[in-house]
């Protein structure tokens, strides 16, 4: 087991993040929160390598399925009329999608961030998928304005900025999936 604060985590920096000119901006906080950047680079990804990025379990996507359904039954909107069923796997599905175009549709920035409790603290940075619901002082209630009703209506994904691994898990996944080891750097902070 390696020592707490040689957790690692991945954060991608969406494509309306690099557009609105927020990497600079992204990765201050991740350093002045004390984490530590170990890998970094920006990417056009192919739509394979996006959909390789994300889960393709069914939980996940049953998960992601139920929370567009709920925005729908919300804003008192039929969920049949825009997504075609109200199979919540369906929906997954159709939404894992969007977000796949999405993500391949420009460049993006890939980072590894090391640090105690990395994953959870990336999370706690990045805030709220949903930006309405995500706190002022993190980076999607800071800088995104999107609604999800506003996306399912328009069929396509939310646009929050950032991305970061939920657990340890998807950290590793996507560490592996975005990475080869040699990219990967060793140096001391300062304060260390
Ligand atoms: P995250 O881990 O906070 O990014 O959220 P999820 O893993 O649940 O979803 C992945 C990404 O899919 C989110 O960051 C959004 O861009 C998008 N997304 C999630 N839920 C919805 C939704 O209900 N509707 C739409 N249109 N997009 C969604
Ligand atoms: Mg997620």
């Amino acid at each position: 087991m390696n020592h707490p604060k040689k957790e690692r985590t991945l954060l991608l920096i969406k494509p309306d993040g690099v557009r609105r000119g927020l990497t600079g901006e992204v990765l201050r906080r991740l350093e002045q929160r004390g984490l530590k950047i170990i890998a970094l680079q920006m990417v056009k990804p192919s739509a394979e390598q996006m959909d390789n990025h994300y889960p393709k379990d069914e939980e996940w996507l049953k998960r992601i399925g139920e929370k567009t359904t709920a925005t729908f039954e919300k804003y008192g909107r039929d969920v049949t009329e825009t997504m075609g069923t109200s199979d919540l796997l369906k929906i997954g599905q159709e939404v894992r999608k969007w977000l796949v175009v999405y993500m391949a549709s420009a460049p993006i920035v890939k980072v590894i961030v090391e640090g105690i409790h990395a994953v959870d603290m990336v999370r706690k940075l990045v805030g709220n998928t949903f930006p309405y619901q995500a706190e002022v002082g993190t980076i999607r209630g800071d800088f995104s304005i999107d609604s999800p009703i506003a996306a399912n209506l328009d069929k396509r994904s939310i646009f929050n900025i950032a991305h970061a691994s939920e657990n340890p898990q998807e950290a590793t996944h996507e560490i592996a999936h975005w990475f080869t080891p040699a990219e990967l750097h060793e140096y001391d902070r300062s304060v260390e």
